[in-house]
């Protein structure tokens, strides 16, 4: 294995940032903070700032890329020039483009794409501050600005990443770790089925510990889904009454 010139991980297995293994980083989300928008989000995670504006279910253009069966995601994942140390290229590069593919793909799935035939809701995701995993808050903040749009969904993506640091698995990797770690594995679910909407993997992992990865994921996706409910509630000024009824 090659040596890791920083240690990520202390004698009292507490990470670079002082979270243990299963911690998260602090997470905010705002709800409709964009008037022009049908629908918007804000979201910090940890370093990551990222706002996201919704448009449509609209009539989509140009016309040959209609579906007559249902509507067509179009997620724009994008990077500020001043979002990451060095000075971002502005434009799309392979990874924009990626990352902008995956996340329409899941919000496809949670979206009732099928009551809006030849429309297409679109769905600008601006990196403004970059921290690793912005993948995964991007998506998360998007499912809120597609509910703030009213926007039918069988219900919200919710994600985290999890990986392998120092030969331990642990949650939410930081910008550290997400260089220097072995693995990254983004997931986001919709966690009223568990059904996966996106799957990720950077490194390398044995079975058990892609188990692992995913035991504390979707244990952490429960805290985030109340956060993103909350959210919403506070935009609208309604006190949690809970799942109930
Ligand atoms: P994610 O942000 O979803 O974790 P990556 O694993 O590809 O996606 O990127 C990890 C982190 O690396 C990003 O969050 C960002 O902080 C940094 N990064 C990505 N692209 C660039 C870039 N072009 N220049 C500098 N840093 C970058």
């Amino acid at each position: 294995m090659e040596a890791n010139k920083i240690k990520l991980i202390n004698e009292d297995n507490l990470r670079l940032d002082g979270r243990s293994f299963n911690e998260l980083r602090p997470i905010k989300i705002q709800a409709g903070i964009l008037n022009r928008a049908d629908g918007s989000a804000y979201i910090e995670w940890g370093g990551n700032k990222i706002m996201v504006g919704v448009y449509g279910p609209k009539e989509a253009y140009p016309k040959h890329s209609q579906d007559i069966d249902h509507a067509i995601v179009k997620a724009r994942y994008n990077m500020a020039a001043f979002s990451v140390d060095e000075r971002k290229r502005p434009g799309p590069d392979r990874r924009t483009m990626e990352i902008s593919k995956v996340i329409s793909e899941a919000l496809s799935s949670s979206i009732m794409i099928e009551q809006f035939p030849r429309a297409e809701i679109d769905v600008y995701i601006e990196v403004l501050q970059a921290d690793a995993g912005t993948r995964i808050a991007g998506l998360t903040a998007a499912t809120v600005a597609l509910a703030d749009a009213g926007v039918p969904m069988r219900d919200m993506v919710v994600g985290c990443t999890a990986g392998k640091v120092d030969g331990h698995m642990v949650l939410d990797l930081s910008k550290e770790e997400d260089n220097y770690g072995e693995a990254d594995i983004p997931i986001a679910i919709m966690p009223k089925t568990g059904e996966i909407v996106l799957m990720q993997m950077d490194g390398d992992v044995t079975e058990d510990e892609l188990y692992q990865a995913m035991d504390m994921i979707f244990e952490a996706t429960k805290r985030i889904s109340q956060i993103q409910r909350e959210a919403l509630l506070n935009k609208y000024k309604i006190q949690d009454i809970g799942e109930g009824e």
